[in-house]
């Protein structure tokens, strides 16, 4: 598959390395069934460029680049008030020379601190423009467009990025990284049974599922759901992963069964702490240094364990987890973190 026809910016140095995880895997194996446990490898996609990166970085490669191609002077998106999307669009614009103005969802009512650290206290570091913050369940493509209306009549260029950067030409990052990841295998002599991968707003999960299929990479894709079961996440994937084959012009049908999420592990709410994620940070950092984050990689690695120890994930598999990244917001929840609150299970 041919991705040079789109623009893109580059904000990675090269590949991410995939690195074994022999002291994780042992310890997991330790807490699983007959202490016969899979193989963790870890894709560090938490190294991305626009440091601290993650997946949004990937995607915004390919946004930014068309947001420069439409002549725009500021970057519009808008997340949760610990967005790592929101930080890393701002990072971008910086490094672009463009401003930034953010939509913030006040998911958990109360939670928008101006003073709050981690990835907000960054966004003024950073230096964003403006921030209007809204109530739950508000219509954030709506409350952009007004944004953009409002620079419009300033005389000014807004491109507005849809949250989490999921749209097609934002998927395309992730299709970028499937073939990364081919090539690697290759070079590696490496050989995966499986991928575990969070699951949000999709970009990740349905680019990199687009990008499997059009280059014949016959891996399965375990989606961790970060915020819906599969009934409600795995119609978004779907709609993802059709959505970037389109725009690549692939003669290819995703099927509803190519997609699979895992529920269970997001609860009690998105972003709201639970005890199986903080064993799995607390399990990563102490078995291989690595840190995961509370909202995304500590609950999609609590489902990895999760499915291990039922048998789901098989005694023996190669498994490549993908790391998304996330790193600011393990510091607005450090007390969750080191157990010192009480959690739901
Ligand atoms: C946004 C995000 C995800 C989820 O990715 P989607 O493409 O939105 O599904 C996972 N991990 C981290 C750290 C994120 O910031």
């Amino acid at each position: 598959m041919d991705l040079s026809r789109f623009a893109r910016r580059r904000y990675t140095a090269g590949a991410t390395p995939i690195e074994p995880a022999p002291r994780f895997t042992a310890a997991l194996a330790a807490t699983c069934p007959g202490g016969r446990g899979p193989e963790v490898w870890i894709k560090r996609d938490d190294l991305l460029g626009l440091f601290p990166g993650g997946n949004k970085t990937r995607k915004l490669e390919f946004l930014v680049a068309d947001a420069l191609a439409q002549g725009a002077d500021t970057l519009i998106t808008c997340g949760a008030p610990q967005s790592n999307h929101c930080r890393i669009t701002l990072a971008a614009a910086v490094k672009e020379g463009l401003h930034c103005r953010f939509v913030i969802e006040e998911r958990v009512p109360d939670s928008y601190r101006d003073d709050a650290s981690g990835n907000h206290f960054m966004f003024r570091l950073l230096g964003v423009e403006s921030i209007t913050v809204v109530p739950a369940g508000s219509d954030m493509a709506a409350a952009m467009r007004a944004v953009a209306s409002e620079l419009a009549r300033a005389g000014r260029t807004g491109y507005v990025i849809p949250g989490g950067g999921s749209n097609a030409i934002g998927g395309l990052g992730y299709v970028a990284c499937a073939q990364e990841l081919q090539q690697q295998c290759f070079e590696q002599g490496l050989r995966f049974d499986r991928v575990v991968v969070g699951s949000g707003s999709s970009g990740t999960h349905g680019g990199l599922l687009a990008g499997f299929l059009g280059n014949r990479i016959d891996v399965p894709i375990t989606g961790i759901g970060v915020s819906r079961d599969p009934a409600q996440q795995s119609p978004l994937v779907l709609a993802e992963a059709r959505a970037v084959c389109e725009l690549l012009g692939l003669d290819l049908a995703v099927r509803e069964a190519d997609v699979h999420c895992v529920g269970g592990y997001w609860q009690p709410k998105y972003s709201v702490p639970n005890a199986r994620m903080v064993e799995a940070v607390q399990l990563l950092a102490r078995s291989e240094g690595i840190l995961l984050d509370p909202v995304y990689t500590g609950k999609v690695m609590a489902g990895l364990i999760g499915l291990a120890r039922a048998g789901a994930i098989e005694p023996g598999e190669r498994v490549l987890f993908v790391h998304t990244g996330g790193l600011p917001s393990l510091f607005a929840y450090s007390r969750e973190v080191l157990g010192h609150t009480d959690l739901a299970p």
